[in-house]
């Protein structure tokens, strides 16, 4: 478990020297059970027994997920009825805040990804009411933005060991709804990993060979190559490690999980990740790719 000394609606103070923001957002989030019962919670789901209906999920893999969503403050469990005590789990702030990243997961299996368990639902603006795919644009100054445009890295509490999910907080493998059978099959084979999560941010930080990864990395090369491998065969890297179309479209997903995790989460030495864009700093938002105006939560509409 790792210590969370001071949670708040806030921000959450992490220990200094140790994990810093990315790497706790990537070992809570890179988790498909986790993502499953925040894009219920969403839609609005508040009840233990709504969730259990819902996903084809155990109870101790749900009391488990629903008990760590709580201890980072994504939920807050609540009592809602006195006799007998009953208790729902309402989305926080910081919980609310997931929902472009899940906006991009859905866009990019929608995009890249031909099987899931169940079909997508498509999506409707509803201030347009067409249609939208998200697109990634700059918060300062509203242009849309490829990874190629940004300038920066690492910053003060930003290495590549701090920025790795721990080994601990990994505990996917033996209750994952299954790689064929899961709702974001290829999501998780991307993000579901501590070497892989690394291996992904080496290529959007412009690894291209092997020893670029295997230097940034530290890892044995054995586990470099399997990684490299499962990454070319999902077809986000080229043979060569070249990042393809279907790779790139992940960036999105990777800056805003990276500035939800820098929102809520801080390191005493400073921010983990500094981009800027032409000359100003970098904010990710989202904005419709029809009307091209920024999206809000509370403005898309989910059209099975
Ligand atoms: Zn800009
Ligand atoms: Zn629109």
């Amino acid at each position: 478990m790792p210590l969370l000394p001071s949670v708040s609606e806030d921000v959450t103070a992490l220990p200094a020297g140790g994990r810093n923001p990315i790497g706790v957002a990537l070992g809570l989030l890179g988790d498909e059970w986790t993502l499953l019962i925040l894009r219920h919670a969403l839609q609005g789901t508040r009840l233990y027994g709504d969730w259990m209906r819902r996903l084809p999920i155990s109870h101790a893999v749900l009391t488990g997920r629903l008990a760590r969503l709580t201890e980072f403050g994504l939920l807050e469990r609540v009592v809602y009825q006195e006799r007998p005590e009953r208790f729902e789990y309402r989305l926080t702030g910081r919980g609310r805040g997931v929902w472009p990243i899940l906006l991009g997961v859905w866009a990019w299996e929608l995009s890249f990804v031909e099987q899931h368990a169940e079909e997508l639902p498509r999506m409707r603006h509803r201030e347009c009411g067409e249609f939208f795919e998200p697109v990634l644009v700059c918060g300062t100054c509203s242009e849309p933005v490829r990874p190629r445009d940004l300038t920066g890295g690492f910053g003060p509490s930003g290495t590549w060991e701090r920025s790795m999910p721990s080994a601990t907080t990994r505990r996917r493998a033996a209750s994952a709804p299954g790689h064929r059978e899961g709702f974001f099959p290829q999501t998780t084979a991307l993000v579901g990993n501590r070497w892989s999560c690394a291996l992904l941010g080496a290529a959007f930080q412009g690894a291209r060979r092997f020893r670029d990864f295997e230097e940034r990395l530290s890892a044995p090369p054995v586990v470099i190559a399997d990684r490299l491998r499962t990454f070319v065969d999902l077809g986000v890297l080229t043979d060569d490690y070249r990042l393809t179309a279907k790779g790139l479209a992940f960036f999105p997903v990777a800056v805003h999980t990276m500035e939800w995790a820098q929102r809520w989460f801080r390191s005493p030495e400073g921010p983990a990740l500094v981009y800027g864009h032409a000359g100003h700093a970098f904010r990710p938002r989202s904005a419709c790719s029809r009307c091209a105006s920024p999206l809000r939560g509370g403005t898309i509409d989910r059209v099975v």
